[in-house]
């Protein structure tokens, strides 16, 4: 790559900065539809001369989007990542989320570190891939739902898969501060709804109260947690070390006079390997199974215990020396790789056969929070690493 354009960063950046202004307006909250900022990027594509494809939900209200530059007849690469964004309900902003805040070297709003600057960075680097005939093609994947499970990028993903050539790997963009990631926790998590019998308080013996028993399943989790701390498996390399659970959302009850028939909870648990994903799974429902149930139905035979799959998506562990690791490690100038304790989609990607590393710019420090930001700083750091990627594209990785 040697033209001007591809050479200059600095008006690279400001391509960036421009695109990411126009994505942080768009409140593509998992919630909500993210088709307004869909629309914003299948225009812009169109404009450069590259079609896209998208793949509806089944409720016609948000949107992945495929598109491919260059000879799609090889296999490439693709870049990707979610347009979905984390609420901000109940955060304490002092800049506006949904409108970009430029403060010089640090820009605020909501998904500028998760991940729209990542997707600005690529949007803003798509003339110059374009101009380029590439003799391999890059690939783009912006999905949505990631954040409530890396839902929306399955269908997508489905259908991918199955074409031939297949992708020779994945970029996923997340924020770690530019440096290749290679590994992740695998997550499961589940809803709870526990079903007891009603009655009124001051005659508790003839009601079955379901918040007390969800109470124990839900002490049951915290101490199969600390099993996961105590007993291991460990591996260092991540924070913490250890496989972990929770319960993160209660509800139940009515008036603390009457005996509650319904409580319901979702809890998670994540680690490094699936079969403890599994034993956890098994270790709740043998203790509702043997422990609790039997004791809920000896009073009200309609009482019940169901448990419902949220979602679950597999670790990532790709091979240090997989194809499109050492062209992430080439590209970004990092010597070595590292491990992040969020999750991604490359676990779905590695799972259907297309190899997958995470590489994006900011930092998951301020993900998720009140006035995330990314720096100017982490935008060109990007920008060269994708430019690193396109070089060695143009010289015919991974033949090269
Ligand atoms: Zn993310």
């Amino acid at each position: 790559m040697t033209t001007r354009a591809a050479d200059d960063v600095e008006e690279l950046l400001a391509s960036s900065v421009a695109i990411l202004e126009r994505l942080i307006a768009f409140p593509t909250v998992s919630a909500d539809s993210n088709l307004p900022l869909i629309e914003f990027v299948r225009g812009y594509l169109a404009e450069n001369g590259v079609t896209s494809e998208l793949f509806p939900d089944a409720a016609g209200m948000k949107a992945s989007l495929w598109a491919t530059i260059g000879d799609a007849s090889s296999a490439g690469i693709v870049l990707s990542g979610h347009t979905d964004v984390v609420p901000v309900a109940g955060q304490s902003w002092t800049r506006p989320p949904f409108a970009l805040t430029d403060e010089g070297e640090r820009l605020y709003g909501r998904g500028t570190a998760d991940m729209k600057g990542f997707l600005a960075c690529v949007l803003a680097m798509v003339p110059v891939l374009a101009a380029h005939r590439l003799p391999l093609p890059v690939h783009l994947a912006f999905s949505y739902d990631e954040e409530i499970g890396c839902l929306g990028v399955r269908p997508m993903l489905e259908e991918i898969a199955k074409r031939e050539p297949k992708p020779l790997g994945v970029v996923i963009g997340e924020p770690t501060s530019g440096r290749p990631v290679t590994a992740h926790k695998g997550k499961l998590a589940m809803r709870c709804d526990v079903v007891g019998r009603a009655c009124h308080s001051a005659h508790t013996p003839d009601g079955v109260n379901a918040v007390e028993k969800a109470a124990r399943l839900i002490v049951a989790i915290e101490d199969l947690a600390h099993d996961f701390a105590e007993r291991g498996p460990r591996d260092d390399r991540f924070d913490p070390p250890f496989s972990t659970a929770q319960t993160g959302v209660v509800a139940g009850g009515i008036s603390v006079n009457v005996v509650p028939s319904r409580c319901s909870f979702s809890f998670e648990a994540r680690s490094t390997d699936e079969r403890e994903l599994d034993r956890f799974l098994e270790a709740v429902s043998v203790k509702a199974a043997r422990d609790v149930l039997p004791a809920m139905r000896a009073g009200a035979p309609e009482a019940d215990v169901r448990f419902e799959l949220l979602t679950r998506y597999p670790g990532l562990r790709s091979a240090e020396d997989d194809a499109v690791v050492a062209l992430a490690i080439a590209a970004s100038g990092e010597s070595q790789t590292g491990v992040i304790s969020f999750g991604s989609e490359g676990g779905l990607f590695a799972a259907a056969g297309i190899p997958a590393v995470v590489c994006g710019p900011g930092s998951m420090d301020q993900g998720h929070k009140p006035d995330e930001y990314v720096t100017r700083e982490e935008l060109r750091r990007c920008l060269r690493f994708l430019q690193g990627i396109a070089t060695r594209l143009a010289e015919g990785w991974p033949a090269a």
